[in-house]
């Protein structure tokens, strides 16, 4: 597999792989991209194969102009909270879900009557998606259920053999993926989480839900309103387990654990007092910058080798906050162990 380092040249290429049909791993300011051509069915199929996606998990169309949502024909109908949204935070990482059209290739939408569509704000995929003069769905380019990759070398890492290229536009900024909110249900709603966060969306819209699989695990039975929210996700190999309780506490129970294969997936400021491996998501309460260390955190805790299992607290619901809580607590399946009521 070749990188492409960034030049117009190497966009063309990359925007020629897509024309024909092939797989790309691009950057985008959420997390990088696993693209191919949205109105392609059987290119879009190899994205499912290169990650082991489950099929039933539908896939972001990417474009790079608001007005490509009519040029292309991708909705029945433009809700006029969209216009709204598209107004105060496009391009960026927010995707819009709405009434599809027939255009949309049915892998895109997993059989769905809707679709997902993002405007990114990184150049090098707005580049992309003009040259290729197509929309490009892209799903986050890793292996299904394995942490998102925020750098071309972690596509590399899961991807290397399986896909046509990667295009290097260094380090994603914001770190976690896009949220997600359907403007198809009667009251906006967010299904997931990330850079845009519900009080910005409240303060356009008004009201807007969040949806019960943000915050917990789908009962038995129950559907999700965003397939993707259903599957064990995010997780490094280690096990990793999260913990309800403050700083003090936080510190003696790692301690306590103290074992070679125990790391604290932690803040700069607990790094002195803690006496197992450590890996930090940056400063106490600084939100921006733990979800744009998230994912290489959990994958440099992978790379280790001998970690097993990792104790972070319960992060804040606040702001981004919540986006790191969701893939946090995906990551741990679910595990919390509440210090504060034992
Ligand atoms: P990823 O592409 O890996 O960032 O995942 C895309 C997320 O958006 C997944 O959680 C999908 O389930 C969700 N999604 C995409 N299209 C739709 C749709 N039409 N309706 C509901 N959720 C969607
Ligand atoms: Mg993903």
């Amino acid at each position: 597999m070749k990188t492409l380092v960034l030049d117009e040249t190497q966009i063309a290429v990359a925007a020629q792989l897509l024309k024909n049909g092939g797989v790309v791993g691009i950057p985008t300011e959420t997390v990088y991209g696993l693209a191919a051509d949205a109105l392609n069915g059987e290119a879009v199929a190899k994205i499912f194969k290169a990650k082991g996606r489950p099929m039933d998990n539908p896939l972001i169309v990417h474009i790079a102009d608001f007005d490509d949502i009519r040029r292309f024909d991708l909705v029945s109908e433009v809700p006029e909270s969209a216009r709204r949204l598209a107004k105060a935070f496009w391009p960026g990482p927010l995707t819009m879900i709405m009434k599809r059209t027939d255009v949309i290739p049915p892998e895109v939408s997993a059989g769905l009557d809707t679709v997902a569509v993002r405007f990114p704000s990184h150049p090098v995929a707005q580049a992309v998606i003009r040259a290729a003069n197509t929309p490009l769905a892209a799903p986050s380019a890793n292996l299904s259920g394995s942490p998102s990759p925020t750098t071309a070398r972690h596509v590399l890492n899961d991807m290397d053999g399986k896909i046509d290229a990667v295009l290097d536009g260094g380090a994603s900024e914001v770190g976690v993926e896009s949220t997600v909110i359907t403007l198809a249900s009667e009251v906006p709603r967010v299904l997931r989480p990330g850079g845009v966060t519900v009080e910005m969306l409240r303060e356009v819209l008004g009201e807007v839900e969040v949806d019960d699989a943000v915050l917990h695990q789908l009962r038995e039975g129950e559907t999700a309103a965003s397939p993707g929210m259903k599957y064990k996700h995010y997780a490094p190999k280690a096990n990793v387990i999260l913990l309800k309780c403050d700083d003090t506490a936080y510190i003696s129970y790692v301690n306590a654990r103290a074992d070679d294969g125990v790391c604290a997936l932690c803040c700069d400021e607990d790094l002195l007092s803690l006496s197992v491996k450590t890996v930090s998501l940056g400063r106490r309460g600084d939100y921006l910058t733990h979800a744009r260390h998230l994912f290489d955190c959990l994958r440099k805790i992978d790379e280790n080798g001998t970690i097993q299992t990792v104790y972070s607290r319960l992060p804040s619901t606040e702001g981004v906050g919540l986006a790191v809580y969701n893939r946090l607590i995906r990551a741990a399946g679910f595990e919390v162990i509440d210090l504060e009521n034992l």
